[in-house]
């Protein structure tokens, strides 16, 4: 059975002619799927007898809401999403003045095993398709009733390791005929797989770009985040610059702040020097702290001197504004707490492995 919410609407047209339907058929399904409506009797655009030809050969996949955790403070929204095959996911809604975001998970798990992070605690179990990553959009519009108008892939998962689910995913979000939803308004966070950030650049030099640099030596970048080894900052940042030459666009960095660890003055100083000239922006985030991880972190006064130094330095940078603070704010956490005890499963991509299912 075909999940109708994994198909861009090229695929969707492929599948109607197949069922010996006119093409324009699959618009009408297409946009019936980016209103979240998720039974065919509900299309009522579609003949009836195309109606049971669908629900005979397709289906719709939903997420099932497994828990939610509400800010009284913000209106954030933590979502624990059960999937049709048991694992579960976590996706952020917040509230912006300019409007509606949603923080969205890319894989079940993680095989980059950033030392500081609870999504990769427990390895990675798989990719999620793209119908799951826009079930994600579709389940909190349903909850909040509102709309939503920015999405950033920056939940679990490292994007760039399910780079084809991901495109697809923005191909069917940006449609016109779906959610519509402009590539300047998606943003894309990865730890920094050079490929990936290449044919990112060719294939959505619109969509937004964040790396998460966090290091500013190799040794240091290394100890937090393993993709290091494979790699390095010289690699990296070369590959950033030849993104914003190519694309015009410029990037964000995300630099987490940890006690001790990188946010010292010389890991002030040395910022500055590897972002300096670069078209791109800095945000700052204190380490939101993971039991059991070792780390800390620092005051909000730390992030602000950052802050203050690189803008002397030319170079914009911001101290992320913390939503939900009361409720279970790091990335992973709500499905660490609902899952069970740690297996460890990491594939490090320095090793080349072949992906785990389990
Ligand atoms: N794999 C992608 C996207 C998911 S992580 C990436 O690495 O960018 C999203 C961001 O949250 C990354 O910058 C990541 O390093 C950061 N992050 C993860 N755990 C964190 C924590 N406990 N405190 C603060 N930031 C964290």
């Amino acid at each position: 059975m075909i999940n109708l919410r994994d198909l861009t609407l090229a695929e969707m047209e492929a599948l109607v002619r197949e069922m010996g339907q006119p093409a324009f058929r699959a618009k009408q399904i297409f946009q019936w799927i980016g209103k979240g409506k998720k039974d065919f009797r509900e299309m009522r655009n579609l003949p009836e007898v195309f109606q049971q030809m669908l629900s005979e050969k397709c289906r719709i996949a939903t997420a099932e809401t497994a828990a939610v955790q509400k800010s009284a403070k913000d209106g954030t929204r933590k979502y624990l999403f059960r999937l049709e095959d048991g694992n579960t996911i976590e996706s952020v809604f917040m509230k912006y003045k300019y409007g509606n975001s949603i923080c969205i998970s890319s894989q079940a798990g993680c095989r980059m095993g950033c030392a500081f992070c609870a999504s990769g605690r427990n390895g990675l179990v798989r990719g999620l398709t793209p119908g799951e990553m826009l079930s994600q959009i579709l389940e909190a519009e349903a909850d909040t009733g509102e709309s939503i108008g920015h999405i950033v892939v920056m939940g679990t998962g490292e994007p760039f390791d399910n780079y084809e689910n991901l495109k697809r995913f923005i191909c069917i979000i940006n449609d016109k005929n779906g959610k519509n939803l402009g590539m300047r308004n998606i943003t894309v966070s990865t730890c920094g797989l050079v490929p990936g950030i290449r044919r990112f650049a060719a294939d959505f030099p619109q969509v937004n770009l964040a790396i998460s640099l966090h290091g500013t030596t190799d040794e240091i970048r290394t100890s937090m985040m393993p993709v290091n080894r494979k790699y390095p900052l010289n690699v990296l940042l070369s590959a950033c610059r030849e993104y914003t030459e190519k694309t015009g666009r410029r990037i964000t960095f995300e630099y987490t702040l940890v006690n001790g660890i990188n946010d010292r003055g010389e890991d002030m100083h040395r910022l500055a020097d590897l972002l300096s000239g670069m078209l791109c922006h800095v945000n700052l985030i204190p380490l939101n702290k993971v039991d059991g991880s070792g780390f800390d972190t620092v005051s909000r006064e730390k992030a602000v001197e950052f802050q203050q130094f690189l803008e002397r330095r030319g170079i914009p940078a911001t101290v992320r504004r913390e939503l939900g603070a009361d409720i279970d704010a790091a990335c992973g956490q709500l499905r660490l707490g609902q899952s069970a005890p740690p297996e460890r499963q990491r594939n490090l991509p320095a090793q080349e492995t072949e992906r785990k299912n389990h």
